[in-house]
């Protein structure tokens, strides 16, 4: 078989996650907390399960919980999003990521990344016959020159895909930067996916920022966000998308041949939880910035160099004071001598690049956060 995607191997998370498994490491790498989430939303899964709620799901989802991301929507962003025809439910933010480039992308066409790059955008982009063109953003602050990115846009750029608060850095938007986003799609009749699963993560007084919130680029928009980063349950793989309604239309049309329905229990029970704690999303910010601002205390006075974090539950680290090994390798060398797995960043470039920056994840108990920092303090 000639492979589609030749270039593709097995994702670093499941690398990491694994080689941490296999040398007993406290698992830093893989962005996923270890403590349980909040026991009304697991109560309400199992009354769900257990009141036969167990059929396929409306292909769209199931409206009581779109109704919830409408109200949620409004809360936070004061905006109003159509419950019917302008929010579909998914199998993840990977399965709407998926699906928006597919319904954007034809042969041919270019799709503007920025570099480090979420791992999925690429190939899915190359399935849907694209091209990526990548813009690398570089340490510290990992901002966007949006001059720049203009001057990469060309006759074929169809889509740019932009991803605040980011993983892997933790680098948020402000608002001059989705005003500059919203120009340059506008201008050039671009589309924009805007990947945004850690919106509710943002520190330091930010407030959550949205495409949504800017009506050129919203037209033009697919936005996407995850459950399992809001409600700590990664492994129920739910998220949505929401795009105006022809857009939406057209995600629908794939959707429905991709997975046609979602998960239905856990559909109904996070919408049972935004209708009655709605302050488990917006006290998300408050949660994660008290285990940054612990994690960064643990490393304080460490031989690692702390990079700003604004948002998401990653913290970028500068290890060259410790070693002259390749990011990479570096990772390989701290799980398994050291204990503690992290990610490399170099893996989220397509430039070959010279790093000496991984990534902790940070959504961790503060036990394994102390034990990790004991151990990454012993580093000189
Ligand atoms: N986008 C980004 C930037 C992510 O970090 C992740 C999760 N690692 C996803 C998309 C995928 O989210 P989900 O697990 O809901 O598919
Ligand atoms: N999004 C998670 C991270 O960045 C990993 C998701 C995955 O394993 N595919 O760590």
């Amino acid at each position: 078989l000639k492979s589609k995607l030749p270039a593709v191997g097995t994702t670093i998370f499941t690398r990491m996650s694994q080689l941490a498994q296999q040398h007993g490491a406290l698992n830093l790498s893989q962005g996923f907390p270890d403590f349980p989430a909040e026991p009304r939303l697991l109560d309400a899964l199992n009354r769900q399960v257990l009141a036969g709620r167990n059929q396929y799901a409306p292909m769209p989802g199931v409206p009581e919980l779109r109704q919830q991301i409408s109200r949620l929507i409004e809360r936070v962003y004061g905006v109003q999003v159509c419950a019917d025809s302008e929010v579909t439910i998914t199998s993840g933010a990977t399965e709407a990521l998926f699906v928006a480039i597919q319904a954007l992308v034809r042969t041919g066409d270019e799709v503007i990344v920025f570099d480090p790059a979420y791992d999925s955008y690429q190939p899915a982009v190359e399935l849907a016959g694209g091209k990526t063109v990548h813009i690398q953003l570089c340490a510290p602050d990992y901002r966007v020159d949006w001059a720049a990115v203009e001057r990469r846009i060309s006759d074929r750029t169809r889509l740019i895909i932009v991803n605040s608060p980011h993983n892997p850095t933790g680098m948020v938007f402000t608002d001059l930067d989705w005003q500059a986003l919203a120009d340059l799609v506008q201008r050039h009749g671009l589309f924009c996916i805007s990947d945004e699963v850690y919106e509710h993560m943002v520190f330091d007084d930010r407030k959550p920022q949205s495409a949504r919130q800017y009506p050129a680029l919203a037209e033009r928009s697919f936005i996407v966000s995850s459950f399992g980063k809001t409600f700590h349950v990664t492994g129920w793989k739910l998220g949505y998308c929401t795009a105006p309604k022809l857009l939406s239309a057209e995600f629908r049309k794939i959707h429905q041949y991709v997975t046609f329905s979602s998960f239905t229990p856990a559909q109904y029970a996070i919408a049972e939880l935004l209708d009655t704690a709605p302050q488990l999303v917006t006290g998300l910010a408050a949660f994660y910035q008290q285990k940054r601002d612990l994690f960064q205390q643990l490393l304080s006075g460490s031989a690692l160099r702390l990079l700003p974090c604004q948002g998401t539950y990653f913290q970028l680290v500068d290890f060259s004071a410790v070693s002259t090994l390749d990011d990479v390798r570096f990772c390989d060398w701290l799980t398994t001598e050291v204990g503690v797995a992290a990610i490399p960043l170099s893996v989220f470039s397509r430039q070959e690049q010279d790093s000496r920056i991984i990534r902790f994840c940070f959504a961790k108990q503060q036990h394994t956060l102390e034990q990790a920092a004991a151990r990454l303090q012993a580093l000189s």
